[in-house]
């Protein structure tokens, strides 16, 4: 079982960014750190300007620089719902992925999957 940790800021700021989308679906990067059952997510990365406003299923990964620290992406759902598309599932890149739903306001809103679509135990770090 793995557990993501992530510190209450960085929470705060995708919720916020995921936000200010809505409507629009929106795609961030993770970066941080990936340890024996455990990935810490540090910070978050925007998209090159051309990727924004595409969704989750048009994202080519490859397209960017490679980078050992990117640990997965997050992206919302403005519906609400938590759950993993096939498509989110099929994107695969870095080790996790984070879902944040309509209304974006705290980690009720949030849920962290591996790419089985296992969902993982989130932890929030002051
Ligand atoms: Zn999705």
């Amino acid at each position: 079982m793995v557990e993501v940790l992530i510190n209450r800021d960085c929470l705060e700021t995708i919720l916020m960014i995921a936000k200010n989308a809505y409507p629009k679906e929106t795609l961030l990067l993770l970066r941080g750190k990936i340890g024996r059952g455990l990935v810490k997510i540090e910070e978050i990365l925007f998209l090159p300007p051309r990727y924004v406003g595409f969704d989750a299923v048009s994202f080519d990964p490859y397209r960017l620089p490679i980078d050992f620290s990117i640990v997965g992406i997050v992206h919302s759902h403005p519906s609400g719902d938590l759950k993993p598309s096939l498509e989110d599932l099929n994107a695969d890149f870095g080790s996790i992925m984070m879902i944040v739903g309509y209304p974006f306001d705290s980690k009720r809103d949030v849920a962290v999957y591996d790419y089985d679509g296992r969902r993982l135990k989130l932890r929030v770090i002051d």
